[in-house]
């Protein structure tokens, strides 16, 4: 065999498997059709057989009967005779032999048709009378009865075989009597010869039939004269083809035809035997005669029982196929079953092949295993061979063996069905995450089920982690996202409001910083925990990183609700949080924003919260406010404000503006202040005052302040190129270009840069600015002061700095805030206030400088007061650097002369 051949062949042979398990089921249809078949046979044969038989009994029966009859009627017919004959013998005997039987005839006796002849014999067998010629008579036959008269001296009468004995070739019947004379001795025989059809004319169609047979036997059982329908024979072989063997005087029989009759028809034969003479009369009835009067009936029969056969076979064909067709089909499907059953066997999928019940108006109402794999038994604290069988409501509650069938019954319907579900307490299986698929395969149903408990813890966790900070166990920025979307449908729904806190620790960077993160996480902590507790637990407490925190309120009736809760947190952290020891006073700032009132969406309320908790803290922090637009407009134009002024810078919209200082007794300049303009494109000149600040808080005061050192220097380069007599220029300098610990040298590669000496710098700061214990900006100061920049304190009087102090910066100029100028001349205290600033400030060798000298009243009394410089409208206002040149020209610049 070729392997190409293998191949198909085994796999026929394994197509073929499906037959082991149901050929008994497949092979009985045949069978039972075979047996069936037999069956409806049998009985057609054993209802011909009955027939047949009760044919034989009673065609014996009526052979029987016949037989009896026709013996009567042989009996009468013979006794005639016997009587006739001895009324010859009578008369012969006693008319002296003179009796002449002729003219009995003449007379009208033996007229009768079979009467062929009568006549008398001598005793030498001479006939003496007849009625008819008696020579043709003379035959072996009748020769034998003379002699057995002429021996024998019985009176009774004799019977001879049928004879033909006349030339006309008729046969006869001969009886003969002894006839005896006075001496009683043999005196010759009376001889009737008579037509053998004379004794079958008992013969009757109706009775006996066409084929129906008469005759007349001899004691011997030599057959005498028969008859066969209408032909009647007196030579027996015409009929007979072999001797009857009759032994009882009466009885019946059938004899088959081939070896009895000639005509080799088979007949049921009745006979019996005269008791008077020594005859026996036999009847045949034809079987084939009789059979056929049933044969139209055996004919249906016999059509019937084709029929039931045919019907049997074809029966028999379709239900073997149609057993085939199914054993195929239930072997497919148990091999696509096992194979599912296989596949999942091993992984932790529960497969389940389940069965729908029906109620009597075909509504599912149960369902049954009729498949499991070792996993899905084990689902239910079972194996294998206890699930099979069993029905889902004895395995399940009834609470929930009622939403079972709801959605196993749906999946029916479908054909699919597929959900993730958890299981409830009533389920009998041990899973607590389910995931299930149904789908429908012919009238069962296939359901996986997998445990996925674990994968939906992991999920749990990892939402758990990706909702929850890490430090504190609140909820993050994350989880607020998500939440407030649903909050404020919620709250759109119910018509209510949402209150949003927004808390920022006031102090916490402080601790950050000084004692560390450790402190600070804990201090976190700490804080996440006080909120917590003044909170009700419904309460959604997030940390949204580092120390800002939010309270989400909801549902919210009344804006008393939020300030009382704001309240109450900003009462708790009044109390201060420790950590090893150390006391933190920590506050919070909250601003709170109102769904709807201040925003419809999550952006906005977090960045009005933001907003309001923003202005508590630039109001002075440690309390709570509620979001107002104002703030926000401030806000904003104070962003726009940023914007503009870095734009500003990048585009360089600024210039320099002069103001001379001059000595307060000759009006002779002594210096030039330095103050920075905005020309704004749209809005033309920006004061400082409104974008100073705003540098100073973003940072943006280092690169203004850079601009205004070489704007200073370029401009002092330019005079000098000019030639004009020169004079110091005075900068302004913020404490954060103290801070970066480089403001003397980029001071010093200035001054390089445009070759200027350095004397022809001054540097102004705020008395406040200097303040403190910082030791950068002291090293910077003297460090500028070496480079042979004269330092001058500014703006003096308004904020806490001490004379001792001053001296200690090794100051040059102190400039006296105008304010202190302005009440000069309207108060007398100003006047000594002044005055022991003046006399102090000699004393630490300073030079004293009055601002915003705006009358000549001022002058006088500074000049009594020993001031040595002023500055102020009185003398100039700031004036751009092109109208600068022809003030340096002129020596003195008080307005009139002195
Ligand atoms: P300041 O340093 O005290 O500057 C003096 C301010 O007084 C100037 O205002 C000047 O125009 C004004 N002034 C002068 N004489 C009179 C007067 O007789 N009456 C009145 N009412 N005011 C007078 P300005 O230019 O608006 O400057 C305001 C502040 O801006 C300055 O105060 C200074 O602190 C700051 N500033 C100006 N330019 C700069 C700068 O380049 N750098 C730094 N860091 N700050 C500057
Ligand atoms: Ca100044
Ligand atoms: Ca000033």
């Amino acid at each position: 065999m070729t392997p190409t051949m293998i191949a198909p062949i085994s796999k026929w042979v394994k197509e073929l498997a499906f037959l082991r398990n149901s050929y008994a089921f497949i092979v009985a249809w045949p069978l039972i059709c075979v047996a069936l078949i037999s069956a409806v046979w049998w009985s057609y044969g054993a209802s011909i057989e009955q027939d047949k038989k009760l044919l034989h009994a009673n065609a014996l029966k009526d052979a029987a009967s016949l037989s009896r009859a026709y013996a009567q009627y042989l009996n009468r017919t013979i006794e005639q005779l016997d009587q006739i004959s001895m009324h010859v013998k009578y008369d012969w005997e006693h008319s002296s032999r003179s009796l002449r039987l002729g003219e009995l005839r003449s007379q009208g006796l033996f007229t009768a048709s079979q009467f062929a002849l009568v006549a008398i014999l001598d005793k030498r067998a001479n006939p003496v009378t007849s009625t008819a010629p008696m020579e043709a008579w003379q035959d072996s036959t009748l020769k034998g009865l003379f002699f057995y008269h002429q021996f024998n001296n019985s009176s009774a009468m004799q019977i001879g075989l049928p004879v033909v004995v006349n030339s006309s070739g008729k046969p006869v019947v001969q009886f003969t009597r002894r006839l005896e004379n006075a001496d009683e001795e043999f005196d010759g025989i009376v001889v009737i010869s008579v037509d053998p059809s004379y004794f079958s004319s008992f013969y009757d169609e109706q009775s006996i039939g066409k084929n129906g047979l008469l005759a007349v036997l001899s004691n011997e059982g030599v057959i005498g004269t028969s008859r066969v329908g209408n032909t009647v024979s007196h030579i027996s072989t015409d009929v007979f083809a072999k001797e009857l063997s009759i032994k009882t005087p009466l009885g019946t029989d059938y004899f088959p035809g081939q070896s009895i009759f000639v005509d080799q028809k088979s007949r049921f034969l009745g006979w019996q035997s005269l008791a008077a003479y020594k005859v026996t009369a036999v009847v045949g009835l034809s079987e084939q005669e009789l059979l056929s009067t049933r044969e139209d009936s055996w004919k249906h029969t016999k059509n019937s029982t084709i029929i039931a056969t045919i019907f049997l076979i074809l029966f028999g064909v379709i239900a073997t196929w149609m057993s085939t067709r199914l054993a195929w089909r239930k072997y497919q499907a148990k091999e696509v079953r096992d194979t599912y059953r296989l596949a999942t066997e091993g992984t932790n999928e529960g497969f389940y092949m389940m069965n729908a019940l029906h109620d009597i108006h075909g509504n599912i109402i149960d369902f049954q295993v009729i498949d499991c794999n070792a996993q899905g038994a084990l689902f239910f604290g079972l194996n294998r061979e206890e699930l099979v069988g069993m029905n889902m409501s004895s395995l399940q509650e009834d609470r929930y063996f009622k939403t079972m069938i709801v959605t196993y019954s749906k999946a029916m319907e479908i054909g699919f069905y597929e959900d993730e579900y958890e299981m409830s307490d009533a389920s009998p299986m041990n899973i607590v995450w389910a995931k299930r698929r149904l789908v429908r395969s012919g009238s069962s149903l296939a359901v996986t089920i997998q445990d996925i408990s674990a994968k939906k813890n992991a999920e749990k966790e990892l939402h758990r982690l990706a909702n929850r900070d890490g430090l504190t166990g609140l909820y993050n920025r994350h989880w607020l996202i998500s939440y407030l979307p649903k909050a404020i449908s919620r709250a759109k729904a119910s018509d209510q409001m949402i209150a949003l806190l927004f808390i920022d620790l006031d102090g916490f960077k402080n601790v950050n910083d000084t004692q560390g993160h450790v402190a600070g996480d804990h201090l976190l902590k700490s804080v996440a925990s006080r909120l917590q507790s003044v909170l009700r637990p419904s309460d959604n407490v997030v940390r949204l990183g580092g120390d800002e925190f939010l309270v989400a309120l909801e549902p919210v009736e009344r804006e008393t609700k939020p300030a009382r809760v704001a309240e109450r947190i900003a009462e708790a952290f009044k109390q201060p949080f420790w950590w090893e020891g150390l006391k933190h006073e920590i506050g919070a700032s909250i601003g709170i924003s109102l769904y709807p009132r201040d925003g419809e969406d999550t952006e906005t309320l977090l960045k009005n919260a933001d907003i309001a908790m923003y202005s508590v803290k630039a109001a002075g922090k440690g309390h709570y406010d509620f979001f107002k637009p104002e703030i926000y407009t401030k806000l904003k134009t104070r962003f726009e404000m940023e914007q503009a002024l870095s734009h500003a810078i990048e585009t360089d919209q600024f210039v320099l503006h002069y103001q001379p200082r001059v000595n307060a007794t000759t009006g002779e300049m002594t210096s030039m202040e330095a103050l920075l303009r905005w020309i704004h494109p749209d809005k033309g000149m920006i004061p400082p005052v409104e974008f100073i600040p705003i540098a100073e808080s973003t940072g943006m005061i280092l690169r203004l302040g850079d601009m205004v050192i070489e704007k200073a220097c370029a401009q002092i380069a330019d005079w000098k190129e000019a030639k004009l007599p020169l004079v110091p220029v005075s900068i302004n300098v913020s404490a954060k270009q103290f801070n970066t610990g480089d403001l003397a040298q980029k001071l010093a590669a200035c001054l390089q840069k445009y070759d200027i000496a350095a004397d022809l710098l001054e540097v102004e700061i705020t008395e406040s600015a200097m303040m403190g214990e910082d030791n950068t900006i002291i090293a910077e100061l003297s460090t500028i002061r070496l480079i042979g920049i004269k330092l001058l304190v500014d703006d003096f009087g308004t904020g806490y700095s001490s004379l001792s102090q001053l001296q200690r910066l090794d100051m040059d100029i102190l400039k006296i805030d105008r304010v202190f100028t302005n009440e000069l001349t309207s108060s007398k205290e100003g006047e000594i206030f002044f005055k022991a600033i003046v006399s102090m400030a000699h004393a630490l060798n300073m030079t004293v400088v009055a601002e915003g000298v705006e009358t000549k009243e001022q002058l006088i009394v500074l000049r009594r007061l020993c001031c040595d410089e002023i500055q102020g409208y009185f003398i100039s206002r700031p004036l751009p650097a092109e109208q600068i040149p022809p003030l340096l020209n002129q020596s003195f610049l008080l307005p009139e002369p002195q």
